[in-house]
């Protein structure tokens, strides 16, 4: 595809979003030239697997949900199928370590009076989770949404762990809309998790759909670091470790003409030296990818410390002076180059084309087009909201 012809892409972080980030494009664009950059010796991020004495020992993520299509499309490019390994039922024993002992995660109504995990005003407090007050605010934190639900002491003894098993994080800073949408969808549709809980497991039964909705915890036979190994042996030289990148600056040469290649957009410093880089992929964590890109912001940022109606008006002036740099280069550019830019934003959208109604996607195109004004007369984007 011409499009992609030439193309380099830089990815920066090798952790699995960037490794399966550079796999998709390759699957879909063999001809890009895509670079991993990953800071540390090894790749895989968080994910790290060590065989101990017959043991395999994970210091990051034991498992994955084997609900997600395309995780399990992934394992099967990369030829690990032979290699899955679904968590054992006969394991599915969860414990909690509280006042000093290990107490099994009562999973029957009958366990759930006994357990000593709970105190009896905590028990009684999620008996009263279907007249729990509203939601007030829209994103609230995970362990907001359980104190609201099913009270203090629940939500520290049961949520936190379990936060902290899948997310390693902290319940109270991370969203519930954006962890778990499906608990949201549950108190929307039926006003309480109880009933809602209730309502989804006789559908189920009904229905006999097949695994329950929260998908099985699927590993490898040697670990998570199997499919770190799958796709870093696939991806060979795409994959480079001990380089960081410390900055991405954009390239300042414009390009208005429709024979002349438009060069790189971007220039990626790097602690080895830099490189250019038609587009850039940041997969590291995202407030250390903020640092990155400070100077793309740069003017922006300035906007960022006025406050009251100067900053509204200042906000305005932005995004009127945005759309009027993009209508002077569009008046710039010859009737041939704005051919040729909306013959790439329709190659683009192609794929999207049939699922898009037809006024949604004459603005796509538009914005397309605009983002490839954009990037040949290498503009800043300044609006800002
Ligand atoms: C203890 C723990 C247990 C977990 N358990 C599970 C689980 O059981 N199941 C599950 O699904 N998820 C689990 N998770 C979450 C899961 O591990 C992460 O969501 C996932 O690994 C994140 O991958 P990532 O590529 O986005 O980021 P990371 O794994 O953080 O990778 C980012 C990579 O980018 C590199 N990097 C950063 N900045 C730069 C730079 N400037 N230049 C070059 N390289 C850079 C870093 O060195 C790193 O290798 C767990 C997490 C932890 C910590």
């Amino acid at each position: 595809m011409v499009l992609y012809e030439n193309k380099r892409i830089v990815i920066a972080g090798g952790g699995i979003a960037g490794l399966s980030t550079a796999w998709a494009i390759k699957q879909r664009a063999p001809q890009v030239d895509v670079v991993v950059l990953e800071r540390g010796p090894r790749p895989g991020g968080n994910i790290r697997t060590e065989h101990i004495d017959g043991y395999v020992c994970e210091s990051g993520p034991d498992g994955f949900l084997d609900t997600a299509p395309a995780t399990m499309t992934l394992v099967h490019e990369l030829g690990l199928g032979s290699r899955l390994l679904p968590s054992n039922d006969h394991a599915r024993r969860r414990y909690i370590f509280r006042n000093g002992r290990l107490s099994e995660v009562p999973t029957s109504p009958g366990a759930f009076l006994k357990t000593p995990l709970l105190s009896t005003r905590g028990k009684l407090r999620i008996l009263c989770e279907p007249f729990a007050s509203a939601r007030r605010d829209d994103d609230e934190s995970i362990s907001g949404f359980a104190t609201r639900r099913i009270g203090r002491e629940a939500a520290a003894v049961f949520v936190d762990p379990m936060v902290s098993g899948v997310y390693a994080g902290d319940a109270a800073a991370l969203s519930l809309k954006a962890c778990f949408p499906k608990m949201r969808q549950i108190e929307d549709d039926h006003g309480s998790l109880v009933r809602g809980l209730i309502a989804t497991r006789r559908t189920r039964r009904r229905t006999d759909t097949p695994g329950a909705p929260a998908g099985r915890l699927t590993s490898f036979t040697g670990g998570m670091s199997d499919l770190v190994d799958g796709l870093t042996r696939r991806l060979g030289s795409v994959v480079h470790t001990s380089i960081a990148v410390t900055s991405v600056r954009r390239n300042h040469t414009p390009t208005l003409s429709p024979t002349q290649s438009p060069g790189r957009a971007y220039d990626v410093t790097t602690s080895q030296g830099s490189l250019d880089a038609d587009a850039v992929v940041l997969s590291g964590p995202a407030a250390e990818s903020a640092a990155i890109v400070r100077e793309l912001d740069a003017v922006r940022g300035k906007a960022k410390t006025v406050r009251g109606d100067a900053r509204e008006i200042l906000l305005d002036r932005l995004q009127e002076l945005d759309a009027s740099l993009i209508e002077a280069v569009r008046a710039q550019c010859g009737g041939e180059t704005l051919e040729k830019l909306a013959a790439e934003a329709d190659e683009e959208l192609r794929p999207f084309r049939a699922r898009m109604p037809p006024e949604a996607y004459q603005q796509s195109h538009r914005a397309c087009v605009d983002r490839l004004l954009r990037d040949r007369a290498r503009l800043p984007t300044i609006a800002y909201e």
